[in-house]
């Protein structure tokens, strides 16, 4: 049966550049996945947008000297140029500040204030006397109540990942002044009662399917559920950027972003079924038990509470979606969370606190993309932080993709093309050794694809790398540049062999090096193209303009599977498939970045 495979990835604050630490953690990893599955003939359906409220952005117009609506517009455009450059499939990336997404962040909230998930309490907020305002959530920085750590953020610790209210830090500081006159004054605000959730998340992340989350995910979420301290959490704030709060008498006041941003995986899906023409499209990705639905979150280890936790809860809180009796009249919740580690650069965290070390952007212009996806795939801290170096980069680079799969496709199809008159020879009969390579290749189907599906994307690209140096062992023993010379047709047959090969395995590497797999799938003299194409599009509803990426698959060809490659077929003229980096690429890029 084909599955529908929602793929649900991290919403950016459009606040600062995305780095390669985030495109490793966050943004390449749901790619792979959903070109897998593209492939794989399910249907897929990626979103996510700039999340253009909370604080980060405000304190980047104060900054700057500009409003909020300027720095949205700037970095969500550099993202999307960004994630197009990087070839993100988006199906949708589009941003918060819709009014699509007001309206479906308006009707959970009204809906959790209805079956009393939502309740209203006067609370302590930390209020400057010397800036003579609010401080709602980053706008304060202080001392991490539970681990110690001192730069800890007003909503959240970034060293322990652990989430509490401002007035919990210890010594809080202004973020505008440094001012450190600050006091807790009462204010009525909504909170969520994730208390009352309590129940249902510890049965919920106690189910069987849970066996393959990864463990740093579920081990964390079911401590937090099983600790029963979760307890209501703010949903608004004293702030006049943001969604308004859908009750008489809050002017002054908005939804906390928290709240609005993992809506938006909703309200995305809702968009793209309403920009595609189908406006009920959005229940097939949505409803539980809807047949072959699995839904996916791909996130950095700080988002895991917002997940694993906060989301479900508001997911369930939400209640039935149809007054049938029925599963699947209930809202989706996530299949699984496979939330990342860090990627970290020398000593200190890959974070855009520290700077935009290498931004994506930079990044694309700098070296070929798919040695970017290529590096990082393998380089993912997928279970454990782990490290950039550029030393790493260029080695994993030539040593790896070049010496490896870029040689083989080099070597093969120049020889071919220059001596078999630019044409896929015909093979004679196929000798044991030729048998056994191909089988070889053809098992990585089912194998490596396995591997993609469980979300293990560098073991992925391991066992590929494997089955591409098989066939390099093979070359080198048959030898046909030798053979050619006694043997013209058994040289012709070896090269067959290695061309179907390299056929296939563009395909197995195509998930993690979608543009250089198009190129051989070129060279191999193919017309049509494996994957759909990307685009952006200008979308107008009530609350004006926005810029949004999206993907047509409509023309996509490839399959995951050993397709016959038919001998006597025209050939391209091939090219240089990845460049071999120079070493001084790692003195100057550190001495770029202001290292050593
Ligand atoms: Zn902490």
């Amino acid at each position: 049966m084909t599955k529908r495979i929602h793929v649900c990835v991290a919403w950016p604050y459009a606040a600062g550049d995305r780095h390669i630490g985030h495109l490793a953690g966050a943004y390449l990893p749901p790619d792979i996945f959903a070109r897998y599955h593209r492939l794989a003939g399910n249907q897929v359906l990626m979103v996510s947008g700039s999340d253009t409220h909370g604080t980060p952005i405000t304190l980047r117009a104060d900054r700057d000297g500009t409003s909020p609506a300027q720095v949205v517009e700037h970095y969500h455009g550099r993202f999307v140029q960004g994630f197009q450059q990087f070839g993100l499939t988006f199906d949708l990336y589009t941003h918060t500040d819709t009014q699509n997404h007001w309206d479906v962040t308006h009707d959970l909230f009204l809906r959790h204030l209805e079956r009393a998930y939502i309740y209203k309490a006067v609370q302590q907020q930390l209020y400057s006397v010397d800036d003579q305002r609010w401080l709602p959530d980053r706008y304060v920085e202080g001392i991490c109540p539970f681990c110690g750590f001192e730069s800890a953020r007003g909503d959240q610790c970034d060293n322990c990942g652990r989430t509490y209210d401002a007035v919990e830090l210890k010594h809080p500081r202004s973020k505008l002044s440094g001012g450190t006159n600050i006091e807790a004054r009462p204010t009525e605000h909504f909170f969520l009662d994730l208390g009352k959730a309590t129940d249902f998340l510890i049965e919920w992340l106690n189910r069987p399917d849970k066996a393959d989350w990864r463990p740093n995910v579920i081990n964390f979420a079911r401590a937090q559920a099983e600790s029963r301290e979760l307890r209501g959490r703010p949903i608004t704030r004293d702030l006049d950027w943001g969604i308004t709060i859908p009750v008489p008498g809050y002017d002054d006041k908005r939804i906390y972003v928290w709240y609005d941003a993992v809506i938006g995986y909703l309200s995305a899906t809702k968009e793209w079924a309403s920009i595609t023409g189908q406006p009920e499209a959005w229940l097939d990705w949505w409803q539980e038990g809807a047949p072959g639905l699995e839904s996916y979150y791909f996130i950095g280890k700080d988002n895991i509470p917002f997940h694993a936790i906060i989301w479900p809860s508001m997911l369930h809180a939400y209640g039935p979606i149809q007054d049938d009796g029925t599963d699947s009249a209930w809202l989706k919740l996530p299949s699984d969370v496979p939330a990342n580690e860090y990627l970290t650069l020398g000593d200190f965290k890959f974070s855009s606190s520290f700077g935009n070390v290498i931004s994506i952007n930079e990044a694309a212009e700098s070296y070929q993309v798919d040695a970017w996806r290529y590096a990082l795939t393998a380089m993912a801290p997928e279970a454990n932080d782990s490290e950039f170096t550029w030393q790493e980069f260029v080695r994993r680079v030539n040593t790896e993709l070049v010496a490896n799969w870029g040689n083989l496709v080099n070597r093969v199809l120049n020889f071919t093309y220059k001596r078999f008159g630019g044409r896929v020879p015909e093979p004679q009969a196929l000798d044991e050794a030729d048998q056994a390579l191909l089988e070889t290749i053809r098992d990585g189907f089912a194998g490596v694809g396995a591997l993609y599906e469980a979300r293990k994307f560098k073991a992925a690209l391991d066992a590929t790398l494997r089955l591409s140096q098989e066939v390099n062992r093979y070359l080198n023993e048959k030898a046909p540049w030798q053979q050619i010379k006694s043997d013209a047709a058994g040289a012709g047959t070896s090269l067959y062999v290695c061309i179907q090969a390299i056929d296939w395995l563009k395909v197995l590497f195509a998930p993690v090096l979608p543009f250089s797999s198009q190129q051989v799938h070129h060279f191999l003299g193919y017309d049509d193209r494996l994957f759909g194409h990307q685009y952006t599009d200008v979308v107008t509803d009530a609350r004006g303009q926005h810029l949004v990426l999206r993907y047509d698959g409509s023309q996509a060809a490839g399959r995951w599977e050993a397709t016959s490659l038919q001998p006597g077929q025209a050939l391209r003229q091939p090219e240089t498939l990845f460049d071999k980096l120079d070493e001084s690429v790692v003195d100057q890029e550190l001495a770029r970045m202001g290292i050593n």
